[in-house]
């Protein structure tokens, strides 16, 4: 392992890390002082923390065009979804299900399959954009719903009745359609 210093330059450096330590120690790949501080053990060595971290992988890379793209697709058919599960809200676990792969699926296509923290945040906004539109499509299509619930449960906020947001089942699929994305692009 090249642990021991070099022999070439056996000179005590204060740390490039700032620490002020004294240290023999170099990276491996750098040549940069490190201290047993910050100093990253990898296989070939150690390594300073940059050196470590190393660039990050492609498929975590998307590109400014992809997420360009992606956003437009991703509000268009989280859009379409939302829609569709407002018309049919007695199907929200199913509706649910399709605006997650549906949101996922095609933001990963228009991103060219790439994944990362960008990506996440932007499928898990445009689901929460179709969870949205689901609730106003509710409330305008089928108030009968909401007369229902406020029947049902007289203490319930209005709101909540109008917009069909009960904890248990609804809010529980929404938590799906999220953690769909969450699981595809981590
Ligand atoms: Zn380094
Ligand atoms: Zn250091």
């Amino acid at each position: 392992m090249a642990t021991m210093p070099d022999p070439s330059d056996p000179s005590e450096q204060t740390c490039s890390c700032g620490s002020n330590v004294l240290t023999r120690l170099r990276c491996s790949r750098c040549g940069k002082p490190i201290c047993p501080r910050c100093m990253v053990a990898s296989p070939v060595g150690y390594r300073c923390p940059e050196c470590a971290r190393g660039p990050r992988p492609a498929v975590y890379n998307p590109s400014t065009s992809g997420l360009v793209k992606a956003a437009g697709i991703g509000v268009v058919v989280s859009a379409c979804l939302g829609f569709f599960w407002g018309s049919y809200p007695s199907w929200g676990f199913y509706m649910a299900l399709l605006l997650g792969f549906g949101v996922a699926e095609s933001v990963a296509k228009a991103s060219n399959y790439k994944r990362g923290p960008e990506l996440l945040a932007l499928s898990m906004g445009c689901v929460f954009f179709g969870i949205v539109v689901s609730r106003f499509t509710i409330a305008q299509l089928t108030p009968g719903l909401a007369l229902g619930l406020l029947l049902d449960n007289p203490g319930d906020p209005f709101l909540r009745a109008v917009f069909y947001l009960r904890f248990i089942p609804d809010m529980l699929f929404m938590a799906i359609s999220l953690a769909i994305c969450y699981v595809r692009f981590k």
